[in-house]
């Protein structure tokens, strides 16, 4: 923060050999976040680490919304007893729930859970408010902190002890309509992480055994992080009528028949989703934001050469400013740092587009334009200016979302044996599409042989082969499954 160019030069380690170094540099120097709060797995939020999440926040709400969900909020505790209604899910949370158990002296008569997901907090009271089929479908989101005591290492916004996310709990009347949400659920991910913030991802069905406590199934979307490791970033449950009976969430039917509703819910895992976009699209300059989450769009900075110049310099670049603004979140820097501490400042912060003006531009009516994503600069009349914004606003997360697409393609292969994931692990690759029997002693142990590499799940679009073997038992296969190592 406020650092000279040599500064910045010595602080940012090599992203491609010290990813990790890289990343706690970057979320510090640049006000993502802070880890000093001194409770191990909770950070805090910075100012410009909070404007980039408010600003991918904004998107997944609009798209939510717009597909019908509405706002809600819930409690942050949950009753003991509703959340132990629901055996699968309670085995599967129990032993990272956080219990309130005093008042002040006194203990409490129940204990209370801080959410771990809401699904026990919410549906008691769908079963107050959805009495007929004339309520359903019924749609809502709310954007909160869990909480989960995580045993595992924990690391910066990747995996904490609270995250951000938002979760979205749906009722429908039948099994198809509820179906029909978890691929909506994808293509909202789809619109958003991918088109807008240029993350790809791969969608799998996660293996029986590896499903969400308490679901039928569980559709999960990973990413690929430079290192090599995948990381879950969403995912998307069909709850069929496993919490609606539980929590009596039933409703007058067309037939006049009472009916438990056919449940999904969803969670967009937003502290993730920015450890991403800070990981996959930065380089060794700090970091690259996508035009329309970038709390600072653009960043307009005047050259002086000689003394006289300041003022029509700072009159030409305050009409440029003037210009851009109500329509971009433009800022114009007058401060008396060089520009070669400006740039580099503006640099680590992953600002979209920076336009410089010197004496040139203004006597030319021009000004020249820095891309983040490509550092090419060039000069365009002042006349062309909107136009050149609204085609770079696409193109950068075009370029963003192509560069981390070629490094996925690249680091994946099929495999037909174990053996080849160290074969080809060597040569780059991290991403193996194999074989697969399905069972949890198969995917057990071939963590336990190739050194961390997991089962991720089904590719739902690829058949296995008549008579194919299971990579690791040579059994018959059932499904094709990616394979990695994962966060
Ligand atoms: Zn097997």
């Amino acid at each position: 923060m406020g650092l000279e160019k040599s500064q910045i030069e010595e602080k940012l380690p090599d992203k491609s050999r010290f990813m990790s170094e890289w990343y706690d540099t970057v979320l510090y120097e640049a006000g993502i976040i802070d880890i000093r709060y001194g409770v191990k797995g909770f950070i805090v939020y910075m100012p410009y680490g909070m404007k980039i999440m408010k600003n991918i926040i904004k998107l997944f709400e609009e798209e939510l919304e717009a597909t019908g969900h509405e706002p809600v909020l819930f409690p942050v505790v949950i009753h003991e007893e509703n959340l132990r209604k629901e055996s699968e899910h309670i085995t599967g949370f129990e032993s990272e729930v956080f219990w309130i158990t005093h008042a002040g002296r006194n203990k409490l008569e129940e204990k209370l859970a801080l959410r771990p997901t809401s699904e026990t907090a919410m549906y008691p009271l769908y079963s107050l408010w959805l009495k007929s089929y004339k309520d359903l479908p019924f749609k809502a989101y709310q954007t909160v902190a869990v909480y989960r005591y995580e045993t595992k290492a924990t690391r910066p916004l990747l995996r904490g002890r609270e995250f951000l996310w938002i979760e979205a709990h749906d009722v429908f009347r039948t099994r198809d309509e509820a179906i029909r949400q978890t691929i909506e659920d994808k293509e909202i991910f789809y619109k958003i992480t991918y088109e807008k913030l240029g993350i790809p991802f791969i969608h799998v069905k996660r293996e029986e055994f590896d499903k969400f406590p308490g679901a039928e199934d569980t559709y999960a979307f990973d990413t690929l992080l430079p290192d090599g490791k995948v990381l879950q970033i969403g995912t998307t449950h069909y709850l069929g009528q496993k919490f609606s009976r539980v929590f009596d969430v039933k409703f007058h039917d067309v037939d006049g028949e009472y009916r438990y509703g056919e449940q999904t819910c969803y969670g967009i895992g937003l502290s993730r989703i920015l450890a991403s976009i800070l990981l996959i699209h930065g380089d060794n300059y700090g970091l690259i934001l996508p035009f329309d989450i970038a709390p600072i769009q653009i960043v307009i900075i005047p050259i002086y050469r000689k003394d006289y110049e300041n003022d029509k310099i700072n009159k030409y670049a305050t009409e440029v400013e003037e210009l851009l603004k109500g329509k971009y979140r433009v800022k114009l820097d007058l401060t008396d740092k060089t520009p070669g501490e400006k740039f580099y400042q503006y640099d680590l912060l992953g600002i979209p587009i920076r336009i410089e003006i010197g004496m040139k531009e203004v006597d030319r009516n021009t000004v020249t334009i820095f891309r983040r994503d490509l550092r090419e600069r060039r000069e365009i009349k002042l006349t062309q200016l909107h136009n050149y914004i609204e085609i770079s606003r696409k193109e950068i997360v075009e370029v963003l979302r192509r560069r981390a697409e070629e490094r996925l393609t690249k680091s994946y292969t099929y495999i037909n044996s174990i053996e080849d994931i160290e074969k080809y692990a060597d040569m780059g690759y991290s991403l193996f599409e194999a074989e697969f029997c399905d069972n949890e002693e198969c995917a057990n142990e071939l963590k336990a042989t190739t050194g961390g590499y997991e089962v991720r799940g089904i590719f739902l679009d690829k058949k296995v082969g008549e008579g194919s073997r299971c990579i690791m038992c040579g059994g018959e296969a059932r499904s094709k499954v990616l394979i990695a190592k994962a966060y």
